[in-house]
């Protein structure tokens, strides 16, 4: 009971054990990987948007060149200020600034110092946000330190933008007079960021989520051979010999496969340990019952022998109990092949008694076989210490009949190799 908890406990944390090692590192990466690219798709996409804006400025400032030579000058008239360009007043038409936000798609604003003196910027009215000034925050980098500078937030009458400001110099860069700021808004180009990093993210959760199939098909895989052996075990635990380790796990190539092999030759030599006497090699009695039990269940018909060799005693006594073992393997060997060829078995059923059972033999037949094997005894010369030892061996022999239990055709053996010993030994009785 305790094993057999410990054994489902230990398969399931096996079995999570091995998912963690295998899938936490692959979410943990996954999710790096997906934080690392979002960043960088956001970072790239900023920086376009940066050159775009910075390009779109540059082209600004030489259409104006192109299209008014000369400086830049701002100068109040009536208390209004008018922005000059080459002599011209560039602050009372639109038309042009117009023009090129069209082209471009992008706000376009001039500057006197801080304050708008063209723009496309309109506010929610869809007034031109001309007159309105830059935040001091932008007059002050841009305007007075005359560094152009890209922002990615700047709010502008409400609305958030992506936008570029550049100093505008007059006399080929001595005095600043204002500034130009291409701007973008912002949402467009945060939804644009969102869809890719989205895209990233569900590519990356489909790997992810493949990944994590195999892995755990995998894992499935292997525990699934670990249940096996387990079964496998159990079943040699619970004295079940003849239980068979799954195929699939013993035509693996792999170590685990060389385990279920090893388990395979280990069934075997358990049996062996179990089944046989470890001295003939020969079943022993405990397993001879239960094949006897195998075959009264069967139904067949089937006779059986207890043969006991003869003066056995005297091995032992005169020649050491060496000696003796030498004889009983002898005679262990003869009795085997004996039996080769025939329905039936013999086993070594205590000291020097062997029980031999023919199976599908009536009690003549079984007699027949006796025979053999007793004549091949009775030739039999046996060798220990340099000396030929002779050995024989007298036999009972019993016919079962139907509902007689098993015990009583082993006795009416027994009593047949009795009668067998007081009529002279070396012969059999039935
Ligand atoms: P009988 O002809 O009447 O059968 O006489 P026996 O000498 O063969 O019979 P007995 O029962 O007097 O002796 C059997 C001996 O077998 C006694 C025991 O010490 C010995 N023996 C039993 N098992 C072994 C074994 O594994 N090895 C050896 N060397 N001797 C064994
Ligand atoms: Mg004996
Ligand atoms: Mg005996």
């Amino acid at each position: 009971m305790k094993l057999a908890r410990v054994t489902k406990k230990g398969n399931r944390s096996f079995y999570i054990e091995f998912l963690m090692m295998t899938l936490l590192p692959l979410i943990i990466c996954g999710i790096v990987m997906m934080m690392v690219c979002s960043k960088s798709i956001r970072d790239t996409m900023k920086s376009e948007a940066e050159d775009n804006l910075r390009n779109v400025a540059l082209s600004v400032l030489a259409a104006y060149d192109q299209a008014f030579p000369g400086e830049y000058e701002a100068a109040v008239e009536d208390n209004v200020i008018k922005l000059y360009k080459g002599g011209t007043v560039i602050s009372d038409d639109c038309s042009f600034i117009d023009g090129l936000e069209e082209s471009s798609r992008l706000e376009i604003t001039i500057f006197s110092y801080d304050t708008r003196m063209i723009t496309t910027l309109r506010d929610t009215d869809g007034n031109r946000m001309t007159m309105s000034v830059a935040s001091d925050r932008i007059v002050d980098e841009v305007f007075r330190q005359r560094k152009p500078t890209f922002y990615d937030n700047v709010s502008i009458g409400g609305v958030e933008y992506y936008a570029y400001y550049s100093p505008i110099m007059k006399d080929g860069g001595g005095e600043c007079i204002g500034m130009i700021g291409v701007a973008k808004p912002a949402t467009e180009l945060k939804n644009r960021i969102n869809r890719s990093v989205m895209n990233n993210i569900v590519v990356m959760l489909l790997a992810i989520l493949i990944t994590s199939f195999f892995i755990t098909r995998f894992a499935n895989n292997l525990v699934s051979v670990v249940k096996h052996m387990l079964v496998f075990m159990k079943s040699l635990a619970d004295n079940k010999l003849d239980a068979k380790l799954d195929a699939s796990v013993l035509q693996r190539e792999d170590e685990l496969g060389e385990m279920g092999r090893n388990l395979g030759s280990l069934q075997i030599a358990l049996r062996r340990l179990i089944e046989r006497d470890v001295l003939t090699g020969l079943f022993n009695r405990r397993s001879a019952e239960k094949r006897l039990d195998e075959i009264e269940a069967s139904g067949v018909k089937y006779c059986v022998s207890i043969g006991d060799i003869d003066h056995f005693k005297k091995f032992n006594d005169t020649f050491g109990h060496e000696c003796g073992d030498v004889v009983l393997r002898e005679v262990a060997h003869l009795l085997n092949e004996g039996m080769n060829g025939r329905d039936g078995f013999v086993a070594r059923w205590g000291g020097e008694e062997f029980l031999l059972v023919f199976e599908n033999s009536n009690i003549e037949q079984a007699k027949d076989a006796l025979t053999i094997i007793r004549q091949a005894l009775h030739d039999k010369e046996v060798e220990y210490n340099g000396q030929i030892h002779k050995v024989t061996m007298t036999f009972g022999a019993s016919e079962k009949v139907p509902g007689q239990p098993i015990n009583h055709l082993i006795r009416a053996a027994d009593d047949k190799l009795y009668e067998g010993k007081q009529g002279g030994r070396d012969r059999i009785l039935i």
